[in-house]
């Protein structure tokens, strides 16, 4: 059974921005096969998977494509790399009734597609690092689904397919930013704390089953002299709930230049609705559902 196929090409003429206030970077569309270096339960429900590999370096192939068209064949391929905090990785899953992979194919405008006759399972995780030569991603170990099954039988050593980041997406050039996540987006709440502007002020809210649990390398601590700029608080919530989450942001300063939402997808569609009740402007809401509960996006 395919749960979730690889997405359609996109023509690059008809891309526009996903946000107007968030410009955005192209890489190369390539597949990139690399091995597990370690498997890390860093949390419960919370797994840390570090990939490393030549791959993730520059290298050559032949089935490479940009947002402007194919490039010549073979053609060296940059490093991975990761600009911003919520670039995402692809992976490539083996279907768990057959354990076969089935690769989605580079398309001319800079996408993925399916094989002829075939589908490919794919799942998208967020860059928490790329670093020396490893790129770490933290899965969130989810009731039931392609990228669990995964999880449970993979070991250091084992090799998988990955896309590296294909679109980066800068950070608005805001004074004052809200980002709101469950489980799933703390990988990127995380980075874009390391990663913020001296001058954002940001208020940071991610809604989690126990927070006690998570350590700082998951969500890292603000340090005292930020403490005035930026705020981290976590809520305990069940995946999918957002009544804590539209609680706690009673305290919130909205509107904002900028409000960042991502988890599941029925708790972002709440999280906005109350964020616009509030006089955010819809432009300046970047909501991405990155699961559902109870099924498939
Ligand atoms: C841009 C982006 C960035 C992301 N970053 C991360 C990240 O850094 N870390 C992370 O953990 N996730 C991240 N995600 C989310 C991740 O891609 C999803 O959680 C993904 O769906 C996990 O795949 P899965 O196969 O484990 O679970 P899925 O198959 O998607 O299932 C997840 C849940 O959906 C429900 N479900 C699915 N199928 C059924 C069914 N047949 N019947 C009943 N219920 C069902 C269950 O509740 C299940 O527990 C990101 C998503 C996006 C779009």
């Amino acid at each position: 059974m395919v749960e979730r196929s690889a997405p359609p090409a996109s023509a690059p003429a008809a891309r526009r921005p996903r946000n107007p206030h968030r410009a955005e970077s192209w890489q190369p569309t390539a597949l990139r096969r690399v091995r597990v270096r370690a498997v890390d339960e860093v949390a419960p429900g919370l797994v840390r998977v570090t990939l490393v590999g030549d791959e993730l370096g520059r290298f050559a192939t032949p089935g490479t494509t940009t947002p402007t068209g194919p490039v010549g064949s073979p053609e060296l391929v940059p490093a991975v790399c990761s600009p911003f905090f919520d670039d995402v990785v692809v992976f490539c899953l083996p279907d768990p009734a057959t354990g076969e992979v089935t690769l989605p194919v580079p398309t001319p405008g800079g996408g993925l597609v399916n094989p002829p006759g075939g589908a490919a399972l794919v799942r998208e995780y967020t860059v928490r690092t790329v670093r020396d030569g490893a790129l770490v991603v933290d899965l969130v170990r989810h009731a039931e689904g392609a990228g669990v099954r995964w999880l449970e039988t993979v070991r250091p050593g084992d090799e998988l397919t990955v896309v590296s980041p294909r679109v980066s997406r800068e950070l608005p050039a805001v004074e004052r930013m809200l980002a709101v996540g469950d489980a799933t987006a703390l990988p990127a709440l995380a980075r874009l704390i390391e990663e913020r502007p001296p001058t954002l002020a940001l208020d940071v809210l991610a809604a989690v089953p126990d927070p006690a649990a998570l350590p700082r390398s998951v969500l890292p601590a603000v340090p005292l002299a930020d403490s005035d700029r930026v705020r981290v608080r976590m809520v305990t919530a069940a995946p999918g709930s957002a009544v804590e989450t539209i609680e706690a942001l009673a305290v919130a300063a909205v509107p904002c230049g900028f409000a960042w939402v991502a988890g599941e997808a029925g708790m972002v569609a709440a999280v906005r609705r109350h964020l616009l009740d509030r006089g955010q402007e819809p432009d300046r809401v970047q909501f991405t559902g990155y699961w559902r509960l109870g099924g498939s996006l």
